[in-house]
């Protein structure tokens, strides 16, 4: 199998002697989110750097595609396209006097024309909710807009990887859950996404992949459950167990659940303990899920649809159905992990609705689907407005 990234036998010291990296062996598979969690210095930031050929390894290799790195200036321009990054502090990557230059940087250094550059930025900014933001200052914006304002600069040179180093770093709840959810619009879309961060329930729930360092090497690697379902080595690491995976280990030892693969996140820790609660299941009738594509409804359609379908519950997924819900003044119960807030409160019988849009919109049903297959409940999915074919979707 070839992988996107690999890297053998990686290490790096700094100028000062530190050595950041030592003999770091990792594969990583194209399509995937990959999650770099470990305590600081563990060499997170320092292994991102030399994924595009910022940081030159003292020793080992990295290879794209199959290929080693190389380093004479045309390579370096050509892996900094495929495999763009996102640094931690904002600041240190927006530095023109406008949205629109700081995005159009990378695709004008690219040598593509005014026009085809044009295009980009636009493209660039409407996909991160920025559209209209073009004039103003970076500087003058918060921290959600900064990280997102870098996003854009990064996607307009069309990358096939995005790395990006603690991207919730210094956000608000609200404004990480949509950089995050960003994120896995993009890897829906077929990009590989790398992330470092050391909040373990982030990495838990968002990656497929997790990589867990400590000291300049990679203590383990695998599926989250996989590697957060080992205990000691979290510890080992200095960190703490996502807090669905530390109640389910709780209950577990009080034998109230028996033990078995960690549930990954609170829908499927509720479907645990309701498995041990026979006779306890909800007797009514199950609430329904209405899903409508942002970009093929009006507001006031959803408006009247939330009043008539006795909607109880709304979320959104994907940047335009949050840009749509604001704009609309919708308001959103839920703005990251909408589908599976739904299917709980389909479980409790209140209806909901998610508005979605771009690549979220097949993943929504999906999702249902995959959760009726998989757990035996029938939940009722209704696509507005009704009817709807395929093609409309
Ligand atoms: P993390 O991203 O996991 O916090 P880093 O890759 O930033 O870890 O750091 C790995 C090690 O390298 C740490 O010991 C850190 O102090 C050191 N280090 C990072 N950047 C530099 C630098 N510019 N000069 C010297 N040492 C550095």
């Amino acid at each position: 199998m070839t992988f996107i990234l690999e890297t053998q036998e990686l290490s790096y010291s700094y100028g000062d002697g530190t050595e950041a990296l030592k003999s770091v062996s990792v594969c990583l598979e194209e399509g995937k989110k990959v999650a770099l969690v470990g305590p600081n210095g563990a060499g997170k930031s320092t292994l991102m750097l030399m994924f595009n050929g910022i940081l030159r390894p003292v020793s080992g290799t990295i290879l794209f595609h199959g290929q080693p790195l190389r380093y004479d200036a045309a390579s370096l321009r050509d892996i900094r396209k495929r495999v763009g990054m996102v640094f931690q502090n904002s600041d240190d990557q927006l530095f023109a006097p406008t949205v629109y230059q700081d995005v159009a940087f990378g695709p004008s250094n690219l040598g593509f024309s005014p026009e085809k550059v044009k295009r980009y930025v636009t493209y660039a900014l409407a996909y991160v909710g920025l559209s209209g933001y073009g004039r103003r200052p970076p500087h003058h914006l918060s921290g959600g807009e900064k990280k997102r304002v870098a996003i854009a600069g990064i996607l307009a040179m069309e990358p096939e990887v995005m790395i990006l180093d603690e991207p919730t770093s210094n956000l608000d709840p609200a404004s990480s859950e949509e950089i995050m959810e960003m994120l896995e619009e993009l890897n829906l879309g077929g990009k590989t996404v790398i992330i470092s961060t050391h909040d373990v329930d982030l990495a838990y729930r968002w990656a497929d992949e997790v990589i867990l360092m400590k000291d300049g090497g990679v203590m383990q690697k695998g599926p989250g459950q996989e590697v957060f379902g080992d205990v000691t080595l979290i510890r080992e690491a200095r960190l703490k167990l996502p807090i669905v995976v530390d109640i389910y280990q709780e209950l577990a030892a009080r034998g109230l659940i028996s033990r078995r693969t960690p549930p990954r996140n609170i829908l499927e820790l509720c479907d645990i303990l309701q498995s041990h609660a026979p006779g306890q299941e909800f007797q009514g009738t199950m609430g329904k899920i209405c899903i409508c594509n942002a970009d093929k409804i009006g507001a006031e359609e959803i408006k009247s649809a939330i009043k008539e379908q006795e909607i109880r519950f709304v979320g959104a997924m994907g940047t335009s159905a949050k840009v749509m819900a604001d704009k609309s003044r919708i308001p959103l119960d839920f703005t990251y992990g909408g589908i599976d807030k739904c299917i709980l409160k389909a479980l409790i019988g209140k209806s909901s609705l998610i508005i979605t849009s771009g690549g979220m919109v097949e993943h929504a049903s999906q999702r249902i689907e995959q959760y009726g297959s998989e757990s035996g409940a029938r939940i009722e999915v209704e696509w507005l407005p009704t009817p709807v074919t395929k093609e409309a979707i």
